[in-house]
């Protein structure tokens, strides 16, 4: 029959199996076909691949494949169990689907290639699947792809907090630095959250890093230093991290300069907290303008703010000695200033300064590329339709793990 034919060379079914009828369901909008293989007693265990007496065969399963011209389209087959004198009676490998799927490898190709592109819920309509069975597609997705990761270099990773539901849960994210992918992530932020990280590593990995980026946060850096051998040369705090430190300190010197002013009717602060917040670099001419007034008074905020910029031109020096310097000169200026949240921030400064020095060593930071940014911003953004942290972490590996996660069309039949 000619549509036999036509169906085996459209799906693409290989010997022994082939096309026993295409029923086509014209109601249902739905095609049917089922497949069936001669008689043979020889099967190959699916587990090492042996050649082994046929043992029997399970009930008729189905499997859902890609649409013919918008027909949905069903495998049928009976599959055939070998039995295997080391590893006993299990299913055959079948070539057109992995075991235990009730899709076919091309669709769920397909599944994972829209899923790339658009949210489960608009996958599963277009699909007509449940998000349920769309999120299976995934989190199987996610097991191909790490158990196909290879164990590379990571010279340089970024561990980072990340909120999931708005302030109520965290998620540690490791990143690694160079090649934009999420490694690791885990629930919480904890020591132990990190800690689970070091155990998926090979010996040589865990020797192949570099450096650390990270926020002044002891229950990564004890975990690091736990782990990673020569771990204080290879910490580098995150200079954004303590630009914000800097700016927290800004703003609270803000806040009570503001108080004592307004109280007396001077107005000059009111309305400018973000001018204070925001990156110079950023600055419109008009905001600039307005600025510079500002930052040239005599406000005890101007000096803060100073402060912070100066602080910040750490990060542009070449030379360990001549940061030192700099700093040295930087702290005896904050600690005088007697604006008490920098001479805070200054202490705290003083007390890490050597791991926040590895960075021109090091010259990383824990900011990851735009385009992986962009990718966790949108997992969180549709986490809030995940149920738990379990959902929310396949989707974190399938968008942003770098990983391989399309089926293969396995060999041995
Ligand atoms: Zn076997």
């Amino acid at each position: 029959m000619q549509d036999r034919q036509l169906y085996e060379q459209i799906l693409g079914i290989p010997s022994p199996w082939s096309v026993e009828r295409v029923e086509l369901k014209l109601e249902e909008e739905e095609v049917h076909v089922f497949l069936e293989h001669p008689q043979q007693s020889v099967w190959r265990c699916a587990q090492c691949g042996r050649e082994c007496a046929l043992y029997d065969h399970t009930p008729e399963r189905s499997w859902r494949h890609l649409d013919t011209c918008q027909y949905r389209t069903l495998l049928h087959a009976d599959p055939p169990r070998a039995n295997c004198p080391e590893h006993g009676v299990h299913a055959v490998r079948l070539p057109w689907a992995e075991p235990h799927s009730r899709f076919t490898l091309l669709f769920e190709r397909l599944a994972i290639d829209w899923l790339q592109a658009a949210s489960q819920t608009a996958v599963a309509k277009r699909l007509e699947l449940s998000w349920d069975e769309v999120h299976a597609i995934m989190e199987r997705a996610v097991a191909r792809g790490l158990k196909r990761r290879e164990a590379e270099a990571i010279p340089r990773i970024g561990v980072d907090e990340k909120a999931f539901r708005k302030g109520h849960k965290y998620a540690t994210l490791v990143t690694d630095l160079d090649q934009s992918r999420v490694l690791y992530v885990a629930e919480d932020r904890k020591q132990a959250s990190l800690d689970g990280f070091w155990k998926t590593l090979t010996a040589e990995q865990l020797a192949s890093i570099e450096a650390v980026a990270m926020d002044m946060w002891d229950a990564y850096e004890n975990s690091v230093r736990a782990h990673v051998p020569q771990a204080a040369e290879k910490i580098v705090y995150d200079k954004f991290h303590v630009a914000k430190h800097l700016g927290d300190a800004v703003d609270r010197v803000r806040r009570g300069e503001h108080k004592v002013l307004n109280a007396a009717g001077d107005k000059r602060l009111v309305g400018s907290k973000y001018l204070w917040l925001r990156n110079p670099d950023n600055f419109t001419d008009d905001q600039w303008r307005e600025f510079r007034e500002l930052r040239q008074s005599n406000l005890k905020t101007a000096r803060a703010w100073s402060l912070k910029e100066q602080a910040m031109l750490l990060w542009d020096y070449t030379y360990p000695g001549s940061a030192e310097k700099h700093f040295a000169w930087w702290y005896r200026w904050a600690t005088h200033s007697r604006l008490k949240p920098m001479v805070d921030k200054a202490r705290m400064l003083k007390a890490r300064l050597p791991t926040i020095l590895t960075y021109l060593k090091h010259g990383i930071t824990n900011a990851t590329s735009e385009s992986l940014n962009s990718k966790i911003q949108w997992v969180k953004y549709t986490a809030r339709g995940f149920r738990n942290f379990k959902n929310f972490t396949t989707a974190i590996y399938f968008h942003c793990g770098g990983l391989d996660l399309a089926p293969h069309p396995h060999k041995n039949p």
